[in-house]
């Protein structure tokens, strides 16, 4: 006899990247921005006002909701705000794509996708990507009952275009097509704009990436109002006040500094381009990453040995141990100093 729930007893939890207790490492392992956040949230902070801890914060997030609407051009009955991202999916898949079947996503991707759908008796139907790791969005125009892809997609780097994904929205209107562009702030075409001509599109963003802020946990849906108002009935049902009143505020301020984010997500754009050049120097294959992270792979050397190196000389970087990627690492950029010293170490290693 168990203590647990049949599900408890049998989900294979994600693995989130490495988190080192102490400060030694350079960290390149889990898409961090390089950066600090905008000046503009430590000033938010000083500033805060704490008697406001003794209330329950807005349930609805509603100042947030306007400030990311007007910023992205929607209105605020378009946007779903969640405790990360991460929280956001497990909404919408709970939303959407619960007790169904035949759900596509590519078989190389985000693996949360995977364990969200163990845990809501999903039955996905993984599509394996082409052998340049790019997606083939044919394979997308098949009978189905739902899509996700993130996009750019993780590890991988690589994204689809806008009318890309426009063509799989549009040949899809029975189905709702999940598309997170965690990373799109670093090189990609968002689609956010479509959400009012398709009613079966969402777009998922996080502040974690782009906007310097994992720790503060804050994710979000764009999407047709109907949509969102299903992800609030979810969200009603198990949390009402997922972002707690020290998050709206802080979230609020970084999204309103366009300036800080224009500049600090385009010196890693820059950094990224200078990182891949000085990699293909020495012998490594670099996907076109429009991330903040390259995957890369190495002409001779092993991906586990150059990983194992890095470590030793404390750089952390992602390597994933699963067929198709186990000789690639996933590489997040740093500031331009960190990612010196990261060439020159596996310099050493690889010549
Ligand atoms: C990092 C990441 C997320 C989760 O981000 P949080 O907002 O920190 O939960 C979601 N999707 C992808 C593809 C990611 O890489």
């Amino acid at each position: 006899m168990s203590f647990f729930s049949k599900k408890a007893d049998e989900i294979l939890p994600y693995v989130p990247g490495e988190q080192p207790k102490d400060g030694v490492y350079i960290k390149l392992n889990t898409n961090e921005n390089a950066y600090q956040p905008s000046p503009k949230v430590k000033e938010a902070l000083n500033n805060l006002d704490v008697s406001k801890l003794r209330l329950y914060p807005d349930p609805e997030s509603t100042k947030l909701r306007e400030t990311m609407a007007e910023v992205l051009g929607v209105n605020k009955e378009n946007i779903f705000v969640g405790n990360g991202s991460d929280e956001v999916l497990a909404i919408a898949f709970q939303t959407f794509f619960m007790e169904k079947d035949n759900i596509l996503m590519p078989d190389i991707s985000y693996s949360f996708y995977l364990v969200y759908s163990d845990m809501y008796n999903v039955k996905a139907k993984t599509v394996p990507l082409n052998d340049n790791f790019t997606i083939n969005i044919n394979d997308y125009l098949v009978p189905n009952n739902g899509i996700i892809i993130a996009n750019p997609n993780a590890p991988t780097s690589i994204s689809l275009s806008r009318d890309e994904i426009e063509t799989i929205v549009k040949n899809n209107p029975k189905s709702v097509v999940i598309i997170d562009e965690a990373y799109v702030d670093f090189g990609g075409e968002t689609v956010v704009s479509l959400i009012n001509k398709y009613n079966n599109l969402l777009v998922i963003r996080t502040l974690s990436k782009s906007y310097s802020l994992a720790g503060l946990r804050v994710g979000f849906a764009i999407g047709n109002e109907e949509l969102i108002k299903g992800m609030n009935k979810i969200k009603d049902s198990f949390n009402s006040y997922p972002i707690d009143f020290v998050a709206q505020t802080l979230a609020i301020e970084a999204i309103k500094d366009i300036e800080y984010f224009d500049k600090t997500r385009n010196m890693i754009i820059d950094t990224k381009q200078r990182t891949k050049e000085q990699l293909e120097k020495i012998g490594f294959t670099v996907l076109d990453s429009k991330t903040n992270f390259l995957f890369i792979m190495h002409k001779n050397k092993k991906a586990e040995d150059i990983f194992n190196y890095l470590r030793e000389n404390k750089v952390l970087v992602r390597f994933f141990n699963k067929p198709k990627t186990d000789n690639w690492l996933r590489v997040t950029i740093g500031t331009d100093e960190q990612m010196d010293r990261f060439i020159k170490i596996i310099k050493d290693f690889v010549e």
